[in-house]
């Protein structure tokens, strides 16, 4: 699954290059964090740090092992890359609600700009067109290239979903 680029992307975004590179690494199975480290030669704060972010992100999950003669406790992580997909669903779903929300907004409003501010007509005509902060004239804004825009978004995430959807 971690070869999809779409999954390394969206690793990338979590816990950074560093992270996917040190995950990219990690054998199936269980594993200690001190075995992460030393395969990635990498310190173990930096992996424990990514290991928590993952683990926050119920991608991966650890159990503890007390060795009884010596009250060491280990830590065996494993990963489960199961809930990626259905992750990576939400964060589309979410970005997708918040795009149409706002092209809703510019869609179905007439738009001012001052010097300091951007509104909608009706405030505009409430203060006369002129700013009650900086005082300035309140000009139409043409919005139908930030609607493009919006819309083409909204197309590219929507591909994205249904990428994921099919992978
Ligand atoms: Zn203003």
């Amino acid at each position: 699954m971690l070869a999809h680029d779409m999954v390394k992307e969206y690793f990338r975004k979590i816990i950074g290059d560093e992270g996917l590179q040190i995950i990219m690494n990690v054998p199936d199975g269980e594993i200690t964090d001190e075995e992460i480290a030393r395969l990635s030669d990498t310190k173990l704060t930096q992996v424990r740090k990514i290991l928590y972010t993952l683990y926050e992100n119920r991608i991966a999950e650890y159990r503890t092992e007390r060795d009884d003669n010596s009250g060491w406790v280990t830590y065996l992580w494993r990963f489960d890359y199961s809930n990626v997909r259905k992750l990576m669903e939400e964060e589309a779903e979410n970005k997708l609600k918040e795009l149409r929300t706002r092209l809703d907004r510019e869609k179905s409003g007439v738009f001012y700009r001052c010097k300091c501010q951007r509104v909608l007509f009706e405030e505009a005509a409430a203060m006369d067109f002129r700013c009650d902060e900086c005082g300035s004239d309140f000009e139409y804004v043409d919005n139908k290239d930030l609607i493009r825009e919006l819309e083409a978004e909204i197309d590219k995430i929507e591909r994205w979903k249904e990428q994921i959807r099919s992978s």
